[in-house]
């Protein structure tokens, strides 16, 4: 196996506040991470540092072989990071089809591949939005979604630019049952797809059924990793969050 996310001893602060410390984390090329902890606990912050649009203080973050640190968030996309934010950011006043073309046009830009014909755009895009069950929606604007399609709309959005590494934070929060098992099932055709996935969740039943290990942090420290099954009968994340 090989290591895409190598972290190493990360730290960040807000003024006086270490919301993260001595932080070592890697991530196998094609693995299926959750990463679980308590509100506040510096979950979004880590990825925030990771994908850049945060900058670490300390320790450092690699991808790929690379050193990211002192990179900016467009220059992290480029290098094959994504994610999707814990509160949906589409551009409300274009299309779904519309979001869609803006990540997959910087990708190609990016890759140097030479224009991409619009036709093949288009059929990029028509491609995102049937894997996340949108093609009928491709123009309707954001407003126009449900919750879920919303979520969804988030993922296409973070898959258009064709990360190697995608990074959900809390995308199913406030679904049904059955929504989440669609938002997992989701995710693990993603990664089936070759996509190494981070899944930050609290719905334990989803993170027990999409994690092929599990993290925990809590206030901005790592206190376990390991295989799921082990990490949840750990007796200080029963202390510290499962046992809420
Ligand atoms: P989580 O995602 O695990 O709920 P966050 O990473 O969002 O936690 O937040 C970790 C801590 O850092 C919280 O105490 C939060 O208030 C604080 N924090 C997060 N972002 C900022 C910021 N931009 N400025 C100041 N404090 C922040
Ligand atoms: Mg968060």
């Amino acid at each position: 196996m090989t290591v895409l996310l190598h972290i190493e001893g990360l730290g960040k602060r807000f003024g006086g506040f270490v919301a993260l410390d001595g932080i070592e984390l890697e991530v196998q090329d094609g693995e299926r991470l959750g990463l679980i902890g308590p509100n506040g606990s510096g979950k979004s912050t880590l990825v925030n540092c990771i994908c850049g649009t945060l900058q670490n203080e300390q320790g450092s973050v690699r991808f790929a072989g690379e050193k990211l640190d002192g990179l900016l968030a467009h220059e992290r996309t480029r290098r094959g990071l994504a994610r999707s934010f814990q509160l949906p950011r589409p551009f409300a006043s274009l299309s779904l089809a519309e979001n869609l073309r803006i990540p997959i046009l910087y990708a190609v830009s990016a890759r140097g591949a030479g224009a991409l014909a619009g036709a093949a755009i288009d059929a990029r895009c028509r491609d995102l939005l049937g894997e996340v069950g949108l093609a009928e929606k491709a123009d309707r604007l954001p407003r126009d979604l449900t919750q879920i399609e919303m979520r969804k709309l988030e993922l296409a959005r973070a898959m258009a630019a064709e990360p190697k590494l995608l990074i959900a934070d809390e995308a199913m929060a406030g679904l049904s049952h059955t929504e989440v098992d669609e938002i997992i099932a989701l995710l693990i055709r993603l990664n089936g797809q070759g996509v190494t996935v981070i899944m930050i969740e609290h719905i334990m039943r989803a993170v027990m059924e999409f994690s092929q290990r599990l993290a925990v942090l809590v206030a901005g420290k790592k206190i376990a990793d390991g295989a799921p099954k082990d990490v949840v009968r750990d007796a200080e994340v029963v202390r510290a969050y499962l046992g809420e």
